[in-house]
């Protein structure tokens, strides 16, 4: 900037014209004796005084003192005989000037006035253009735009999360014909929500969806919302959305939303003022634009859980979506999707490789083929051979940034055995909901599950439906003793579940004959440490013993029930089992079908 420069030598030379004007001042002060007006009588006698100026309050001229010239000042006093006096010592030169001191004093303050509001003008604007700069820009959202032309991801590159895609099938139906939904008049949902575990592809399928969709895609992270400053975060969320609609259609993505939408006064010490703000900015942000106008947030989170409730309200985050850890058939889709990137030996099987990798996520798959890819080029090889997967799978597995839990071979049996202790029972025992599916995928601290799904929306649950559900939730154990003689740990939260379960029947539900229809509950609802420990339950000792024989009769009960089912059963549970062992996740009409086979021999 050429102005730059110029002011700047203007305020070096303002500087060095003040230091000069400073200098002037005191020299011709020192050079100027000062002298009492008797002197310069005395002297006025003695006719050493050459030269005077007289103004009415100062009195400067030459005198000679010690053989020279020397200027001298005075202040006057009233003296009417000072021209006389003058004028018989001889002065060849006296003058009188007029009063000009107001003026040149004014004169002088303006200057320095001017001088410094000069100097602070420079000062202000000079840090308003640099830091101005920044502070300008601070607010502003750090948003990438990306371009998706070159680097088009489709959901051709996202495998292994089917249901995932389908689900966002019609944002991108929506994001290419905005037009068809805008005469119909339906409402879009305006914002979706991706959640699940870290690698399982959520920030790609997002790039998917505005790949497919050919729209405009901003990119940012929650983290990026937080900062140090209260208000920047909430400045940022408004511009990333402004930007948003001046591109329209268009995607704004967030990853990582945990980062900003952690539930509000979650935690020791209250509220995080920037990110509570930031926070209802976003609530302000998706509350205010319309998706007819052409713009979805969509945004990736792996704890939904701590998420604030008011963004999962309808109107907001009201379409979620799943992207779940994916199954042998996932592991081998995505590894084909990642193998097509390297020179692969034909005789690999990527099966195998999918069957050697349970629990491993979208990441750790493209991981691998990337490793044994470095792997074979090292060993100057022209193609990535099964062997160079192996390394990598090992590498991944014993290397010291193992993300995912491995489980050795044994364990995966007693977690297929005791899943499969869960469906079937859940299958033989009447009053249960379907059984969905169930998987030994690792999800959580779950190292598998059974899923059941309720045929319909129900508000009242039977005594017999809630013993059914007990002797399922206990089948798991059961499994395992059945099969292997031997208990382990893995059915501990299935245990918790179960004797708070009974608990309920006996306290809350009045379901025991013993206790008879009594609700004993002790208030839950507001639990603090000191009031439940200053608290005892308001019943007595023996009520008290009752309910627990109750509650222990109650699992007792419904846990031999379960093992009776499965020793019954022996041959449906080993096969499924060794299915589940084979393909991991298997769903209810299959094992409908294992059963009526097993029973029809
Ligand atoms: P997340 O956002 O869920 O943590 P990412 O989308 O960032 O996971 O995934 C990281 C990388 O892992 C991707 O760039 C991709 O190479 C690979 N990946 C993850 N999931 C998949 C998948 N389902 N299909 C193909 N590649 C995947
Ligand atoms: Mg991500
Ligand atoms: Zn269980």
């Amino acid at each position: 900037m050429i102005n730059k420069g110029m002011r700047q030598l203007l305020l070096w030379m303002l500087g060095f014209m003040l230091l000069a004007g400073i200098y002037n001042s005191i020299k011709v002060s020192q050079s100027e004796k000062d002298i009492p007006y008797s002197e310069f009588k005395s002297k006025l006698k003695s006719k050493e005084i050459k030269k005077v100026v007289v103004s009415p309050d100062l009195i400067k001229g030459e005198m000679i003192a010690e053989g020279k010239k020397v200027n001298f000042k005075t202040i006057p006093m009233s003296d009417s005989n000072l021209v006389k006096d003058m004028e018989e010592s001889g002065v060849e030169n006296f003058a009188a000037t007029a009063d000009k001191s107001w003026i040149t004093s004014i004169l002088l303050n303006i200057g320095w006035i001017l001088i410094f509001i000069l100097i602070w003008w420079f000062i202000f604007f000079r840090q308003a253009q640099m830091g101005g700069k920044q502070a300008m820009n601070f607010g502003k959202s750090r948003a990438r735009q990306q371009d998706l032309k070159k680097n088009k991801i489709t959901f051709k590159d996202v495998a292994g999360c089917d249901e995932s895609k389908e689900e966002l099938k019609d944002i991108v139906d929506y994001l290419k014909n905005p037009k068809k939904y805008k005469t119909l008049g339906g409402t879009l949902p305006k914002g979706v929500l991706l959640y699940g575990p870290p690698g399982t592809g959520k920030t790609l399928l997002a790039k998917a969806v505005a790949g497919e969709a050919g729209v405009e895609f901003f990119t940012s992270s929650g983290s990026e919302f937080v900062e140090m400053f209260v208000g920047v975060g909430a400045s940022r969320v408004r511009d990333l959305f402004e930007r948003a609609k001046r591109n329209a259609p268009a995607i704004v993505f967030i990853d990582e939303l945990d980062a900003v939408g952690r539930h509000r006064f979650a935690g020791i010490g209250g509220g995080h003022d920037e990110r509570e703000q930031t926070l209802n900015q976003l609530l302000v942000e998706l509350d205010g634009f319309d998706s007819k106008e052409g713009i979805i947030l969509i945004a990736a989170t792996n704890r939904p859980d701590v998420l604030d409730p008011a963004l999962l309200r309808p109107g907001r985050f009201d379409r979620r979506i799943n992207v779940p850890i994916p199954d042998i058939k996932g592991r081998q889709e995505i590894l084909k999707v990642h193998s097509r990137k390297v020179i692969m030996d034909e005789n690999v099987d990527l099966s195998i490789v999918a069957q050697r990798t349970p629990g491993f996520v979208g990441a750790d798959l493209a991981n691998i083929v990337n490793e044994a890819a470095i792997i074979a080029a090292k060993k100057d090889k022209q193609k990535v051979e099964f062997s160079d997967l192996e390394e990598a799978i090992e590498k991944m597995i014993a290397g010291p940034q193992r993300r995912t839990r491995v489980i050795s071979e044994n364990e995966r049996k007693i977690v297929a055995y005791h899943e499969s202790g869960h469906a079937i029972v859940a299958k033989m025992i009447k009053g249960c909901d379907p059984v969905h599916k169930v998987t030994i995928i690792p999800r959580g601290p779950a190292l598998g599950y059974t899923m059941q799904l309720p045929k319909e929306d129900r508000y009242l649950t039977s005594k017999t439906e809630i013993l059914s559900r007990l002797s399922v939730l206990l089948a798991g154990r059961a499994a395992e003793e059945v099969t292997f003689g031997e208990l382990t740990t893995g059915a501990h939260d299935d245990l918790s579940k179960a004797t708070a379960y009974a608990q309920k029947m006996v306290t809350e539900f009045g379901m025991s004959e013993k206790i008879g229809p009594l609700s004993l509950k002790k208030d839950e609802s507001e639990v603090f440490l000191g009031r439940d420990i200053v608290r005892q339950p308001g019943y007595s000792d023996e009520t008290s013993r009752n309910i627990d024989e109750e509650v222990k009769r109650i699992v007792n009960d419904a846990y031999f029930k379960a093992k009776n089912i499965l020793i019954e059963n022996k041959t449906v549970l080993d096969k499924l089992a060794s299915v589940l062992m084979e393909k991991e996740t298997v769903d209810g009409a299959e094992i409908d079908d294992m059963i009526s086979q097993l029973n029809a021999v």
